[in-house]
């Protein structure tokens, strides 16, 4: 087993990590308090090829495995999570879902656009009332005599919602129950009918654009369903598998900033006359954060070479996220404690950086349904 990186990853991390120093951090608070990031952030991702790792060059994409997708991601979340959010949400769960289950005319109209940060997508699943128990959605799409689907309902939640130019939307086609009659949709933002309402307030990810949408007898040609009909779920859950890989990432590198921060500060601050870094107590602190860091990061990177290896990945995929979220948590939270109260205001990145964390075990699957895809996974009997 050989868990040393490649040449080319060490490049490609190597230039993630120039990229996140030079045009993400030095904003990363400014951003945080104005609750938006640049969003000439987005072509800039785009032009260094971050927005289409893993797609082919045919469709625009900067091609790569997996591990080098991780290890981008890793920077991006050490950097800002907001950020590393759009890129997992536009490429991740949206252009790559395109290029896994798009048809030719919808792979050449919406790949090179995303990939090269023109245009933004986001993920249309979560509603108000479905959120964990996203196969019983109840946005509704009525095929009108053979032709258009006129869709209806309520999105909430959605990453990216009041940038994207394109949903990748879930809605309920057939009248078969739960999950079998969900269908996969790509609905330009722009469609008559479709609202969108930027969600304010939230503790972390201050800088994202999480909206609501309303669709209200939006209008789509039968050529916007993606993959076949009633397979929208499939659809979903695929992107999600490789999406919590993402997340796992993005948390591997939110504790490895925390590990750095506080390690740089237990060397500066002294207290009873002596470093911080002294006090046996706080290296206990320094110390658990840096286990939680490696074996984040080791089960995130065994994902991502499952699936450049082509073999299953989904549980593994679950145990990365339920692991890395937590672990972040934890990891911000032995940060800040390190801080003492200088943690507690952000011109000091770890009271951020725990904000940021603690979304992380909620979205793509809470902690608890990760257990439950493991648990389900191990007994082969499902306890949802
Ligand atoms: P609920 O499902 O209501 O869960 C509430 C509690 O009940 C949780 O603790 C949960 O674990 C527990 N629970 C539920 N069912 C079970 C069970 N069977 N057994 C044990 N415990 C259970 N969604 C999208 O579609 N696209 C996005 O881009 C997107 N981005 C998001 C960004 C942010 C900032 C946030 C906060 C959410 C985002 N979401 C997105 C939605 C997110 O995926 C959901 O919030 C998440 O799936 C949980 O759903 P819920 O909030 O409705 O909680």
């Amino acid at each position: 087993m050989n868990l040393g990186l490649s040449e080319e990853q060490a490049a490609v991390r190597r230039l993630a990590r120039d990229f996140v120093e030079r045009e993400i951090a030095p904003h990363v608070t400014a951003w945080d308090r104005a609750e938006e990031v640049d969003r000439g952030i987005v072509k800039k991702l785009g032009e260094v090829g971050f927005l289409g790792l893993t797609i082919d060059e045919e469709y625009g994409g900067s091609g790569g495995d997996h591990l080098a997708y991780c290890l981008v991601t890793e920077e991006l979340g050490r950097g800002d999570s907001s950020v590393r959010g759009i890129v997992s949400v536009s490429l991740g769960l949206v252009a790559k879902s395109i290029a896994a289950w798009g048809d030719e005319e919808q792979k050449r109209r919406w790949l090179p656009g995303l990939t090269s940060g023109e245009l933004i997508g986001c993920f249309g699943l979560t509603e108000p009332g479905t959120g964990s128990d996203a196969g019983n959605l109840t946005t509704r799409a009525v095929r009108e005599g053979g032709g258009d689907y006129v869709l209806s309902g309520t999105k909430m939640f959605i990453t990216n919602g009041t940038w994207a130019d394109v949903v990748l939307l879930f809605a309920r086609s057939t009248d078969a129950p739960g999950h079998k009659g969900v269908s996969a949709f790509l609905v330009p933002t722009d469609t008559p009918g479709l609202t969108r309402r930027t969600i304010h307030g939230k503790l972390g990810l201050r800088g994202q654009a999480t909206a609501e949408l309303v669709l209200e007898d939006v209008r789509v040609p039968a050529s916007a369903m993606v993959g076949a009909e009633g397979k929208g779920f499939s659809v979903a859950m695929s992107a999600l598998a490789k999406g919590r890989m993402s997340v796992a990432a993005g948390c591997v590198g939110i504790a490895q900033a925390a590990l750095d921060a506080a390690v740089q500060y237990a060397g500066e601050r002294e207290q009873f006359g002596t470093s911080i870094a002294r006090h046996q107590l706080v290296q206990e602190l320094i110390s658990d954060i840096a286990v939680d860091v490696d074996a984040a990061r080791l089960l995130t990177w065994r994902v991502a070479d499952l699936i450049d290896r082509g073999e299953p990945f989904a549980t593994e995929s679950s145990k990365a996220k339920l692991f890395a979220s937590e672990a972040a948590v934890r990891a911000a939270s032995n940060a800040l404690q390190v801080f003492g109260g200088y943690g507690y205001i952000d011109e000091y990145p770890v009271g951020k950086l725990l904000r940021d964390a603690r979304v992380m075990t909620l979205y793509e699957g809470t902690s608890q349904i990760q257990k439950l895809l493991i648990g389900r996974a191990l007994t082969g009997v499902s306890a949802f």
